[in-house]
């Protein structure tokens, strides 16, 4: 028997509806007991991890990450992902398909899970991609990649322009119950543009990407998703337009989802004078009204979960070497045409394992949302999505995913110290206040931030 003890936590898991301070026992990779601390004795032989002060809260599911593996390894590989994972208090990540081959088939889900188990770290769930190759033609065999062990799908990175394609892909998710995660753009709309249209975007002379590429994809795909009351999920959404939608298609029974990245919560187009590619990514940061509509959503229940969409890049993609020196230090200055049209060019996405729980504990903070509000978001919901059915709580009998966060641990995102193999963050020096300590899988501690130099 093995066997571990986490006592005088505070224990946070809104599926139980319990918020308190409880011990628990894990026994053979399940719990066991879950009992108000201090009122059974803690038998002896177990490793006993004492969490006074601590939250124990549900292991964090991400739904929406990419590993970049199998082809791309100078960027990530399921292995450092995975560990990135753990470090950031995730027990299980989804990872989007968009790899080199693309995964549309039994063979590359195979892959992914083969190299996930070897890596002893966070648990992957594979995301199969909608459509051969991406291509947005012909959909793939979904029985098939559900039975090598895909939970969604998803051409996450492209949109899928075509509305009959994807009302077929709607009754493919319909028919076997799992959901289909969309990337809402208007590649008409987005063509050439850098950030977001706006202030800022004029400030710096680039190209700008309007609020509409976004949401008038998801006005026709959630107008698509009411009539066939397919599972459908709408990937980091950023515009305040979008957040109406949702809502409106919440309100008349659509079975719709939809996530928030904490880059898109936390900052708004501004970032990118600051920052400069560090701050570009698929949909754009947006104006500060539509990170207040976004807040008001994460709040009320429009918005359900928060993803990464951990995108790690090197910075050769991301065009640092000749862009890097414009941004920063002097802030607002008009950039050449050539320049303009290499930020254009630099690839998508930030990394976001490493930092998303501080960063929603910043939300917890400013009073936003509550802690319990915070767990739903990125245990409970995700579980739910992905159809995890024992994950995303801690119920007696449950796999013991846990993660500990130390709530009062100050910090400063240093990226030189990420376990993931890129850098690619608008964070970086942002001091934070709490932090996953302790990840727990299957009743195995595969990362304690305690034992860890940096
Ligand atoms: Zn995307």
């Amino acid at each position: 028997m093995n066997s571990l003890i986490l006592t005088g936590g505070r224990i946070i898991d809104p599926v139980s509806g319990i918020d308190g301070s409880y011990d628990l026992t894990v026994v053979d990779g399940e719990i066991e007991t879950l009992e108000p601390a201090g009122s059974v004795p803690v038998p002896g032989g177990g490793e006993v991890l004492d969490c006074a002060r601590m939250w124990i809260v549900p292991g964090l599911i991400d739904p929406h990450v990419h590993l970049r593996d199998p082809g791309f390894p100078e960027k990530e590989t399921i292995a450092s992902g995975l560990h990135a994972a753990v470090a950031g208090g995730f027990t299980t990540v989804a990872a989007m398909a968009n790899t080199s081959p693309v995964n549309d088939s039994a063979e590359i889900t195979h892959y992914m899970l083969e190299r996930a188990h070897e890596a002893h770290a966070a648990r992957l769930v594979p995301i199969s991609a909608v459509t051969r190759g991406l291509h947005g033609r012909e959909l793939v065999d979904f029985d098939t990649m559900i039975q090598a062990g895909a939970r969604m799908f998803s051409d996450d990175g492209l949109p899928i322009d075509d509305a009959e394609l994807l009302l077929r892909g709607f009754d493919q998710a319909s028919r076997t119950g799992f959901a289909i995660s969309l990337h809402e753009e208007d590649r008409a709309l987005t063509a050439g543009g850098a950030m977001n249209a706006g202030e800022t975007a004029k400030c710096l002379g680039v190209a700008g990407i309007p609020v509409t590429a976004e949401s008038s994809r998801v006005r026709r795909d959630l107008a698509l998703a009411i009539g066939s009351q397919a599972p459908v999920h709408v990937a980091h959404v950023s515009t305040a337009e979008s957040v109406e939608l949702v809502r409106a298609a919440k309100k008349r029974g659509a079975n719709i989802t939809c996530e928030v990245t904490p880059h898109h919560f936390m900052l708004d187009d501004r970032a990118v004078l600051t920052w400069g590619p560090n701050a570009r990514m698929a949909p754009p940061l947006r104006s500060p009204a539509d990170v207040e509509a976004i807040l008001e959503a994460m709040a009320d229940g429009t918005i359900d979960m928060i993803a990464t969409d951990h995108a790690p890049h090197d910075s050769r993609s991301k065009c640092l070497p000749e862009l890097a020196p414009l941004f920063g230090r002097n802030p607002g200055t008009c950039l050449s045409a050539q320049a303009a049209a290499k930020l254009a060019r630099a690839a998508n996405g930030v990394v976001g394992l490493e930092t998303a729980v501080g960063l929603a504990l910043s939300l917890v903070q400013r009073r936003i949302i509550s802690v319990v509000r915070m767990v739903e978001m990125m245990a409970a919901n995700p579980a739910r999505l992905l159809r995890l059915d024992a994950h995303g709580c801690l119920a007696v009998g449950a796999p013991a995913d846990i993660t500990v966060i130390d709530p009062a641990l100050e910090w400063t995102v240093e990226p030189e110290t990420f376990w993931s193999k890129s850098r690619n963050t608008p964070f970086t020096g942002m001091r934070l206040t709490g932090r996953p300590i302790v990840t727990i899988i299957g009743g195995q501690v595969v990362f304690d931030r305690r034992e860890v130099v940096h």
